[in-house]
């Protein structure tokens, strides 16, 4: 009854600077988390700050990911310290971020992010309920309730090693739920992105969406649209990045969070039906990453759009174009058509661009071209993606297993498989133009430049 009454009372959504409610506080084994399973960073920032008088504790994903026996990708740390403390107390660190300051401390090779408890009222918002200022110091309580799952807001004190729980996030993250903190509804509207994030860490977590927190995702998937552009493709990215980029992508869809919302996912799903490019690609990704493997993202870019610009590099072949210039004019096509939507950073864009051009260049194989083309800095993503579309019926095998050979050859065996090219008619560029001059027909292999 209490415990209802006090649940009740955390959703109001103002005077929260005068609640007050006791935090569970679980011990050792009931969470398991020992403090030398921080990283050495995170331990030592916090003990200097609580040595120094300071109320310091690991928080957010690093203590659920613990709890879950997952490793934390980053260790953060919430502190009563204003910022300018904090950074007093470590030489290596700088203040940033000019709305809600936080701190970056540097031990070793690591980044520690440092914030001071947020605390004040959510009245900071917009005629939508979208928060607008978001820079105000609380209370650990406060600063609890401004996270938005349960189990995110878990704070972990290294000295007695205890898990101090403000949100039922433990009982939340034993029975694998996603539950928002407050009235889903309101939180979602206060920042739309939170919902791209439940959909995220359900699949990363192996959690389910509790009901109440999934049922009002779907009417307010409309409020994305707004989001700047950037945002949205780092989202996006730490989606794909999850190492369940396909489980991410097909909740997507069922949420009603993919079409029109998120322009760089509305053409990859539009095209999704049951491409097996990009369920092959995606599956690929999956497995680099969880085995820990690095993953390019200008590559990953590269697979997610590739069905626009093939179709479009085959419609320009099937009307005349030669394969070359048709695959730039593709490229430019798709790029011209997304344009800013997209908000691909450049050094991702250019990869992407350059993967793409060097599929036309995997059909010369006769004189010095294959020889230059394997000086190339990019041929082996070219070459890996090559093996994908060929792996996904859309390229001739023989093709993959020639450049793979010729990639191994010594100078002889170089020879003799650009003679087995030559002999097979592969660049014969008469022959070349009277096949791709006949019309398509439906179900042919698509026009990747292969013999
Ligand atoms: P990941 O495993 O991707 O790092 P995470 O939960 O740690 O997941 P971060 O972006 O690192 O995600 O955020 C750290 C913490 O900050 C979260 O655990 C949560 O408590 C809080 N947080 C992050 N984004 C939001 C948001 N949009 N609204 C409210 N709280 C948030
Ligand atoms: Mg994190």
């Amino acid at each position: 009854m209490i415990r209802k009454l006090i649940r009740k009372v955390l959703e109001l959504p103002s005077g929260m600077g005068k609640r007050r409610a006791k935090p569970r506080v679980f011990p050792l084994p009931q969470h398991g988390i020992r403090r030398d399973q921080l990283s050495h960073a995170a331990l030592k920032v916090t003990t200097r700050l609580q040595e120094a008088g300071y109320a310091a504790f690991v928080v957010g994903g690093a203590v659920r990911d613990l709890m879950l026996n997952v490793e934390p990708k980053d260790f953060d740390v919430a502190t009563n310290a204003t910022p300018e403390q904090v950074h007093h107390l470590f030489r290596r660190s700088r203040i940033i971020g000019r709305r809600f300051r936080i701190v970056h401390v540097m031990v070793g090779p690591e980044t520690i992010e440092v914030t001071t408890f947020r605390g004040g009222s959510v009245d900071d918002t917009n005629e939508t309920g979208r928060i607008m200022a978001d820079n105000s110091f609380g209370s650990q309580e406060e600063d609890a309730h401004r996270r938005d799952f349960t189990v995110n807001a878990l704070f972990y004190d290294p000295s007695d090693e205890t898990v101090i729980d403000y949100h039922h996030g433990v009982k939340d993250l034993n029975a694998k739920k996603l539950v928002m903190i407050g009235q889903p509804a309101r939180r979602y509207q206060e920042d739309p992105v939170r919902m791209l994030r439940a959909v995220r860490l359900a699949a990363k977590l192996g959690f389910q969406i509790d009901e109440a927190t999934r049922k009002p995702i779907r009417a307010h998937a409309h409020l994305l649209k707004k989001e700047p552009a950037a945002r949205l493709f780092d989202e996006m990215l730490k989606l794909l990045m999850s190492g369940q980029a396909y489980a991410c992508l097909k909740k997507l869809r069922e949420e009603g969070l993919a079409r029109g919302v998120f322009p760089l996912l509305d053409a990859v799903i539009d095209e999704q039906g049951d491409d097996p490019f990009l369920e092959l690609s995606l599956a690929s990704t999956d497995s680099r990453i969880r085995a820990d493997k690095p993953v390019s993202v200008g590559f990953l870019l590269a697979t997610l759009l590739w069905r626009q610009v093939e179709r479009r590099w085959t419609q320009r072949i099937a009307a005349g174009e030669k394969s070359m210039p048709a695959l730039l004019d593709a490229i430019s096509d798709v790029e011209t058509e997304q344009d800013n939507d997209f908000a691909i950073p450049r050094r991702f864009s250019v990869t992407m661009r350059e993967i793409w051009t060097l599929q036309a260049r995997f059909d010369s194989r006769t004189g010095a071209r294959p020889y230059r083309f394997l000086e190339q800095p990019r041929f082996r993503a070219a070459y890996d993606f090559l093996a994908l579309r060929s792996e996904a019926g859309e390229v001739d095998r023989e093709l993959v297993s020639w450049w793979e050979r010729f990639q191994r050859g010594d100078d002889a065996e170089r020879e003799a498989l650009i003679a087995e090219a030559k002999a097979g008619g592969a660049t014969d560029p008469a022959k070349k133009r009277r096949r791709r001059r006949s019309p398509r027909r439906k179900g042919d292999a698509p026009a990747g430049g292969v013999e």
